[in-house]
């Protein structure tokens, strides 16, 4: 009896953020809200559209928030470590959780609306050789609360409306597959923040058994694949996971996920690394690798991480590659890194440590090279 007291006490509370918006009624109820529907309405509206993060920010009266407060954790997940903004506009949040590991939501500042980069773990195992995230090894996942806390302390830092989200962060999304689905759901509710199911975006490195389970469930979100090589061994150089998932079975599951989803064009990435993935073999490669799919290649000039022994393209040398990737007859993409030459572009987070500062590259870009600019 007095083990199950015990238990009882220490036992620790489901936070109400970690909780579907589309079950949070049926939890109340359970747990003798006495009208759970309303509760449920007004606290998805307060936590996940307006950003609350604490009780007292919920708008809830005494009772409630007492009510809440001696059967579930409403209280904050994370603090803010750090705030960084770069030249371009674009914004570093670092987050600290409660049990002290940092990591960031960057900001992005497009012509059109706010991006936001979401991590989805602390670190990353997946090691790819040119990614600082890469160097720290996994730490562990971050929980769907702590996600969509995150969402929600970077959107409220700026009046425009976030219109887009990217799961291009610290961590391979799929890694951490059922938090991460469970925060798209939550971002995309209409109690929440809405956000068009169109416009969340998971990103992976290729963890093949994770697509087609993705493809099996419906989920609505985009899927876009980091390739960065369409020749083997390039690839397995670039990116450990490809040793276990060679280019094949994942270039299949894509295939049935274009089928099966009515997909009408894949995105998929592709760092741009001098003297590694921009020559002419490459290209061929992708020529030949890619038949039979709709895709469009979404072309990253690598960032520098410090530390490797990559280097930055010039800009002659990604507008040759693009342009021979056109020759292809496929849509090609140039994606800007926003902050890069602050350590916030892609391929380089690593809770705001860098093993040394970027040495630049692209300091100045000519005007019209970037495709989403
Ligand atoms: S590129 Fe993505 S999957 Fe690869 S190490 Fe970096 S965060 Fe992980």
């Amino acid at each position: 009896m007095a083990a199950a007291a015990d238990t009882a006490i220490t036992a620790p509370r489901t936070h109400l953020r970690d909780l579907a918006i589309a079950d949070l009624e049926g939890v109340l109820a359970g747990a003798g809200a006495p009208n759970p529907a309303l509760l449920a309405r007004r606290l998805a509206v307060a936590l996940h559209r307006e950003g609350a993060t604490s009780s007292d920010e919920a708008g809830l009266g005494r009772r409630v928030r007492g009510w809440l407060a001696s059967r579930f954790d409403l209280e904050p997940l994370l603090d803010v470590a750090d705030r960084r903004e770069a030249p371009d506009g674009t914004v570093q949040h670092l987050f600290r959780t409660r049990d002290g590991h940092v990591f960031e939501v960057v900001r992005l500042k497009n012509l059109k609306n706010r991006t936001l980069c979401l991590s989805s773990q602390v670190g990353c195992a997946l090691a790819c050789t040119f990614c600082a995230t890469g160097t720290l090894g996994l730490t562990r996942n971050l929980t769907a609360g702590e996600i969509l806390e995150s969402f929600s302390r970077a959107a409220r830092d700026d009046d425009e409306r976030v219109g887009d989200v990217v799961f291009m962060g610290q961590g391979e999304p799929l890694h951490n597959y059922d938090e991460v689905l469970l925060a798209c759901d939550n971002l995309a509710h209409c109690d929440g923040p809405a956000i068009s199911k169109r416009r969340i975006t998971v990103s992976t490195s290729g963890l093949v058994p994770a697509i087609r389970r993705f493809t099996a469930e419906a989920r609505l979100w985009r899927l876009h694949l980091s390739l960065h090589s369409a020749i083997e061994e390039t690839r397995r150089a670039l990116m450990p996971v490809a040793r276990t998932y060679g280019l094949d079975e994942l270039l299949e599951a894509f295939r049935e996920h274009q089928r099966i989803r009515q997909v009408k064009w894949l995105t998929f990435q592709y760092v741009a690394i001098p003297d590694v993935n921009m020559d002419e073999a490459h290209i061929e490669a992708l020529d030949e690798r890619l038949q039979g799919l709709r895709v469009i290649l979404n072309v990253i000039p690598w960032n520098d991480t410090g530390g490797t022994p990559y280097r930055a393209p010039t800009w002659t040398e990604v507008k040759e590659f693009t342009t021979a990737l056109r020759r292809l007859g496929r849509p090609v993409k140039t994606r800007y890194s926003g902050g890069k030459q602050e350590g916030m572009g892609c391929g380089q987070l690593a809770g705001g440590i860098l093993p040394r500062r970027p040495t630049g590259g692209h300091v100045m870009a000519p005007p019209g090279i970037f495709s989403d600019l």
